[in-house]
């Protein structure tokens, strides 16, 4: 049986424009990265895809090595979307990247032409779509000229295989750069993928300048610190945590004494404006609209239920910003 979409699922979600575009995105989008490969029941993804969209989230962000084994979330994204939504495509918002190792040998990797062009068209039968709305290139490539990388975007819009392109993980000089060939070529930069949680802070230090300046949205991966910032690891690690699986993303080393010290002060304060730890984590990422969406994960149904919930609260008082800030800096 295919799911039932929720007939009320655009009353309680926000969505705003991403940059200067008319492209409006959902403030929480949900990625594909981790519990969406063939290592995961298919059910519990399928659930999971089902109870966003059912949220009002029309964004799904997925990329070309996601799994485990890369790929597989791709393949089963295209199954779900085809057994549940495939009458519900143009509602959403779809993307997929390329610039992480894919495959063997010297064409399966970074940001070469040659890279971007073949990648794209194997995440597209994967999917068995016949376009993704925005195609990124992942990471940043030392030894392939930016002019290469972005008339290879360039194509790939021309060629109507993606509607918008963006960027992940470019320094904010090099964002500047790719977008001024972008701008040059008549395919501008969407959007740019980076980094950012209380905990991650890198682009409050000249790249958020640099999109408000250029006009280009924002979509910040784990906001939550791959799980830090919520009640996960109050009080130990539980058994079926990211910390305790087999995924090199997040360690034990990473939650240190010093960390869980902060993550619980931070859960004090959520608690005293009536949210979970994670909505507050997620609400602190939105603060005054300079990032366009949440790039959430998620295990299970009930952490997109969470994460759509702490909407009801974006605001920050004065005092709670300086209390949070005192926390991070303690
Ligand atoms: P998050 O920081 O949102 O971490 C998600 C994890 O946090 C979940 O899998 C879950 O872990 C835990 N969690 C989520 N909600 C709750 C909750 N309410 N209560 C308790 N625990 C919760 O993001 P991710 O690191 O997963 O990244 C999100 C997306 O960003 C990816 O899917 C991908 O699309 C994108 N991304 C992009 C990258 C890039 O280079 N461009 C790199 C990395 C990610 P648990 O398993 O413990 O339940």
């Amino acid at each position: 049986m295919s799911h039932n979409v929720n007939p009320k699922r655009y009353e309680n979600m926000q969505y705003i424009r991403c940059g200067r575009s008319g492209l409006q995105l959902p403030r929480i989008s949900l990625g594909l990265w981790h519990n969406f490969g063939d290592v995961t029941q298919y059910e519990t993804s399928r659930q999971m895809i089902g109870t966003a969209f059912d949220l009002g989230i029309t964004h799904f962000d997925l990329a070309n090595n996601y799994g485990p084994p890369p790929g597989s979330a791709e393949t089963n994204f295209g199954k779900i979307l085809k057994q549940d939504f495939s009458t519900y495509r143009d509602e959403m918002i779809i993307s997929s990247k390329a610039g992480y190792t894919m495959w063997p040998g010297p064409y399966g990797d970074w940001g070469t032409k040659k890279y971007l062009i073949s990648s794209l068209n194997q995440s597209l039968k994967r999917m068995d779509l016949d376009y993704v709305d925005i195609f990124y290139h992942h990471r940043p490539d030392p030894n392939t000229p930016l002019e290469e990388t972005m008339s290879a975007l360039d194509l790939i819009v021309r060629q109507g295989k993606a509607l918008y392109v963006g960027i992940s993980n470019y320094p904010a000089d090099r964002a500047k750069e790719a977008m001024r060939i972008l701008n040059s070529l008549g395919t501008p930069c969407l959007i740019h993928q980076p980094k950012y949680s209380m905990f991650e802070r890198w682009i409050e230090d000249g790249l958020q300048d640099v999109l408000q300046e250029e006009g280009v949205g924002s979509i910040a991966f784990s906001p939550l610190a791959g799980g830090l910032l919520t009640d996960r690891y109050l009080n130990g690690i539980p058994d079926d945590s990211r910390i305790a699986s087999s995924s090199p993303s997040l360690t034990t080393e990473q939650l240190t004494q010093e960390r869980l010290r902060k993550i619980k002060l931070l859960n004090q304060l959520a608690q005293k404006r009536g949210q979970k730890l994670s909505q507050m984590a997620l609400a602190w990422v939105l603060r005054g609209d300079k990032v366009t969406s949440a790039l959430i994960g998620a295990s299970r149904v009930s952490q997109i239920v969470d994460a759509v919930d702490a909407l009801d609260n974006l605001t920050f008082s004065q005092q709670e910003l300086s209390e949070i800030e005192n926390i991070l800096a303690g």
